[in-house]
């Protein structure tokens, strides 16, 4: 009785303390914590339920690829406590399970208004309050805004001539029916081979009378090695979880199920390299990045490792038309987000399964019965684009933000993000963007870096509020800082290298900026600390 008194009195309330967009992962533990600090907090969240990326990608074959036990929360023992994880790697229905479990745990749903997408945030200085919009016509006030709207959550069709002609069926994995759909008899194309189209096509394949794949860039897969989990590791796990967190959280991905060696490739074997990488290839999952310590930076290096994956991938293609299509030459491993399979490749050694390189010949239109590459015109019932998403900066740049002197975010952002830390930018005040453009984020566990920020933010807005002190904006100076620094550490990488997502080269006429920070998450959670210890050096706090 008393919780729906006060959910109603929170329905009508136009104040609050903080406003958060979006109730994935980052906005349901921002919300917790903004509770614990004893604040009123609005939530905004587009989709009709919590999760976010798992309430959006439910494709068939979406799992995680940073394993269950370490791709889960990490600040409650209950909560971890009263979780049973039961694959490796799980897939979408069970992580947007737990996440409804989380969000009846902390009875998070009342202060989340669902279906609900806002349009625009414009800070007014005089109040020092940001007054946030939505496309249902809510206008709110709040003295924080926290943007949780998500790295991955922007999905994006490209922009094909002719699809709305198309006479079938055509979905976004990223935007999937939640009824599930069908491809039984069907003939499918699946354009995109990324993560999303790689651990899709087995399962559509298995329904679909004949697929055909559009493939532009070839990938580096490797085999998951998904499998149930074991009673005696989910018991061990349970009882080591948050010391193992703490760990996690020194690491430069912010897991700890590998160990990075150290060794340069050229202080090894040719033996100790091989012995290294095939130990790693044959664990599953990102392990094999780490099997020297300049993999990712030399170019010696990554050959050693890339010439082991494509022959590994090769030993799986029995088609001899298909194998040169298959197997990367274009990039160094790793600089795409090297994806994890279940029979990914064994999928084109079935014949009713044909793959169409669009690299050399691109797709130009989108006919009434199928897709055009090379002047063929390719028919299919249904078309699946496993196209990606306006990474980054999408979301952000679609709500029209408005900072200090009438300072539009996406204006300001027009040659690439600009932040200090990646939380915040200047000409924003008292505006956090959680895993934002410019800290470790998409390269890392997620949650770790999720937690990482919204710690820190709940831990700035009590000494805010305790302190009465009315705004903390980036100083523009430090954001330059910030900035270089970020492009130096990446152009110390071989990450720009590749046309990835991580640069927006997935998005036509977006800026070649390496969006997040590749010095580590264990690095920058000490810069993160540096910064709250000294007063919150490199920003301005407003009395
Ligand atoms: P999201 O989960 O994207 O949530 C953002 C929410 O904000 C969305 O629900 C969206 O609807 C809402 N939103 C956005 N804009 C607005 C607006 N204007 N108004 C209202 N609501 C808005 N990361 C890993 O570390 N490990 C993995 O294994 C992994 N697997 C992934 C698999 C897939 C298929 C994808 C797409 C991503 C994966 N990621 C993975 C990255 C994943 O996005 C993060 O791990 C994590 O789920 C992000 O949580 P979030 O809350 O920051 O953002
Ligand atoms: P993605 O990695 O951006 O892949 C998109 C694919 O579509 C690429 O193959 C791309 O080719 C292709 N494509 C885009 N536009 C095209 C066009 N005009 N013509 C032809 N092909 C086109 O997107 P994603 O697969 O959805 O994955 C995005 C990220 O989400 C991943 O990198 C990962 O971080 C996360 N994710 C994780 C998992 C997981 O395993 N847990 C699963 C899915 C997603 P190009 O490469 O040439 O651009």
């Amino acid at each position: 009785m008393a919780r729906e008194a006060s959910a109603s009195a929170q329905a009508d309330m136009k104040e609050f303390d903080a406003v958060v967009v979006g109730a994935g992962f980052a906005g349901m533990y921002m919300l917790h914590r903004l509770r614990g600090l004893g604040l009123t907090a609005r939530v905004f969240e587009a989709g009709d339920g919590v999760g976010g990326t798992w309430y959006w990608n439910r494709y068939p074959g979406a799992r995680c690829d940073v394993e269950s036990l370490e791709y889960q929360y990490g600040f409650s023992d209950e909560i971890q406590r009263g979780w049973t994880w039961t694959e490796r790697y799980a897939a979408q229905p069970e992580i947007l399970r737990y996440q409804n479990y989380v969000a009846d745990r902390l009875d998070l749903r009342r202060d989340i208004q669902f279906e609900t997408r806002v349009t625009a945030a414009t800070y007014d200085e005089r109040a020092g309050l940001w007054t946030v919009e939505t496309d249902r016509g809510d206008r709110v006030t709040a003295r924080f805004c926290v943007m949780a709207t998500g790295c991955l959550s922007a999905a994006r069709v490209p922009d094909f001539p002719g699809l709305g002609d198309y006479e079938g069926e055509w979905y976004h994995t990223g935007d999937w029916p939640h009824a599930g759909v069908d491809f039984t008899g069907k003939r499918v194309g699946v354009v995109g081979t990324g993560s999303s189209g790689i651990q899709s096509i087995p399962l559509i394949a298995e329904q679909a009378s004949h697929l055909t794949v559009f493939q532009r860039t070839a990938n580096f897969t490797l085999p998951a090695g998904n499998r149930p989990l074991a009673r005696e590791e989910i018991e061990k796990s349970k009882e080591t979880l948050l010391d193992d967190r703490a760990h996690a959280r020194t690491t430069p991905g912010g897991i700890i199920c590998f160990e990075y060696n150290e060794t340069l490739a050229a202080d090894m074997t040719p033996e100790e390299r091989y012995r290294e990488l095939d130990k790693r290839w044959h664990q599953g999952g990102f392990a094999f990045l780490g099997a020297f310590g300049d993999l990712m930076a030399s170019p010696e290096a990554n050959d050693v490792a890339a010439d082991y994956a494509r022959a590994e991938m090769r030993k799986v293609i029995r088609n001899p038309a298909v194998v040169d299509i298959l197997l990367p030459d274009d990039h160094p491993v790793g600089v795409k987000r090297l994806c994890l399979d279940t029979h990914y490749l064994e999928t084109f050694n079935e014949p009713h399964v044909d793959i169409v390189d669009v690299r050399a010949a691109p797709i130009e239109r989108i006919t009434p019965k199928g897709i055009v590459s090379g002047g063929k015109e390719y028919e299919v019932d249904c078309i699946v684009f496993a196209t990606g998403f306006d990474a980054m900066t999408g979301a952000l740049n679609s709500i029209d933000i408005t900072g200090r002197n009438g300072t539009k975010l996406r204006e300001k952002w027009a040659a690439g993000p600009r932040t200090y830390l990646g939380l915040g930018s200047a000409g924003f005040p008292n505006l956090f963007f959680i895993t934002g453009p410019g800290s470790p984020s998409v390269l890392s566990n997620m949650i770790v870096s999720i937690e990482q920020h919204v710690d820190w933010i709940s831990d700035c807005i009590r000494k805010l509020t305790a302190g009465n002190i009315r705004s903390i904006e980036a100083r523009p100076d430090a954001e330059d800082q910030w900035v270089e620094h970020v492009n130096e550490l990446a152009s110390a990488t071989l990450y720009p290298q590749a046309n990835s997502w991580y640069m927006g080269a997935n998005i036509p006429g977006k800026p070649r900026v390496f969006m997040p920070y590749t010095g580590g998450v264990g690095v920058y959670g000490e810069k993160l600390a540096e910064v709250a210890a000294a007063d919150y050096e490199g920003f301005t706090l407003g009395s």
